[in-house]
């Protein structure tokens, strides 16, 4: 059976021109780019190569690329890097809806190291209020934390306007934009953006690579303290594979970059056309003009996400859900709980997210067996709570 995938908001395949760039550094290539020897010299200009890549996709300078092992690296390097540079400002600003790397290390802030984090709010569309934005930034904010789009739904958020603000308060701004790389235009040179983030694996490079962007003048404290790779701002030797892979990538993507993204986004308009028409009491969860091309979730009502996934998988077709029955509870998304989607569509909230490596016909497939998927399921189990909390408590 052959696999559809549209998973690709959780990782993607490595491009094969991606493949075959870092295939010699595994082999022949193997010097370490810190050595005196030419052996050496020559890997470290392809990490150059790969570092100016990168630089050339997010319009930023070499100078300000740091190679990481990925997204949750960077997020976390960014935001301790800021309050250790800031220590007299104790707030953190950051979002309901960010991603567990931000999300997570931000409650631990609040909890073990007493800092006060102020949570934005979303609106039913998963957008933020921008008077809220502008009243939580202060002169006690030392960093200002918000995805430029989120993962689950896709929403873009203002990030560059949000940089104004923040820089107008003397505090610096992070992104988190592991999504949006690769998918939306990209420019820093012309911000006030201080750190960004991006993963290899959300950009069609192998897992365990990202980067930091840190601006130009941005006061920075390492999160890996060792040698003096990376113009002393990363310890350990690089990740030379990863880093050449992800160079390649930042140039697989920039290829038609305009022509590709836009073909995602016709197969995703298409599916969400298809499987509204098809399907009743369905919704779009997520706004659906400010949103990545790719990113595609949809609450289908009175019926559960775990359910709807396992007979998709049957048929080959790789999605997720909106909630996740772990450790014996079922938990509902944090970011569509955010949004106040309503239960009965959030324990059925699919993402659909597509890749430059989908087609048409595994579209118009998807369009044809999901809707079947879901009146199965909703003929056979009439949706309510009590009886998915007792299926999950039995696993
Ligand atoms: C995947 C993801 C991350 C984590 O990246 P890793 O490279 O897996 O650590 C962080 N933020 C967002 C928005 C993501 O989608």
């Amino acid at each position: 059976m052959k696999t559809i995938y549209l998973d690709n908001n959780a990782t993607t395949r490595v491009a094969d021109e991606v493949f075959e760039a870092i295939r010699p550094f595994f082999s022949e290539l193997y010097g370490n780019p810190s050595s005196m020897h030419s052996f050496g010299g020559n890997v470290a200009r392809e990490v150059a190569v790969a570092r100016s890549s990168m630089a050339e996709l997010l319009g930023a300078s070499p100078q300000e690329i740091v190679f990481t092992s990925g997204g949750t690296e960077s997020d976390s390097t960014a935001i301790l890097s800021a309050l250790n540079t800031l220590p007299e400002r104790r707030e953190i600003v950051t979002t309901r809806v960010e991603h567990p790397a931000v999300l997570n290390l931000c409650k631990y802030l609040a909890r073990s190291k007493g800092y006060t984090v102020r949570w934005l709010s979303v609106d039913k569309f998963g957008m933020l209020d921008m008077d809220e934005v502008k009243k939580s930034i202060s002169e006690n904010t030392a960093i200002v934390s918000i995805m430029w789009a989120n993962n689950e739904t896709g929403v873009i958020f203002p990030v560059e306007e949000i940089s104004e603000i923040a820089a107008s308060r003397g505090a610096l701004m992070h992104t988190d934009a592991v999504q949006a790389v690769g998918k939306i235009p990209i420019n820093l040179d012309r911000t006030n953006i201080n750190f960004l983030s991006l993963s290899g694996h959300k950009l069609h490079a192998p897992k365990g690579i990202g980067a930091l962007y840190i601006k130009k003048g941005t006061r920075f404290s390492p999160f890996m303290i060792g040698g003096h790779q990376e113009f002393s701002r990363r310890g350990g030797t690089e990740n030379v594979p990863g880093i050449v892979g992800l160079g390649c990538a930042a140039r697989v993507a920039m290829k038609n970059f305009e022509e590709e993204n836009t073909r995602v986004k016709q197969m995703r308009d298409r599916l969400q056309t298809g499987l509204l028409e098809r399907v009743s009491q369905a919704r779009v969860n997520g706004h659906t003009d400010f949103r990545l091309p790719n990113t595609l979730n949809i609450g289908f009502e009175f019926v559960e996400g775990e359910a709807i996934l396992l007979r998709m998988d049957d048929k080959g077709i790789c999605a997720s859900s909106g909630s996740a029955c772990t450790s014996g509870s079922l938990e509902p998304s944090h970011v569509l709980r955010a949004m106040g989607v309503p239960f009965t569509a959030v324990h059925g909230s699919i993402r659909f997210s597509l890749s430059r490596y989908n087609t048409e016909d595994e579209i118009e497939f998807v369009i044809e067996e999901t809707p079947k998927i879901i009146m199965v399921l909703r003929a056979l189990s009439p949706f309510n709570l009590a009886t998915i909390n007792a299926a999950c408590a039995v696993q």
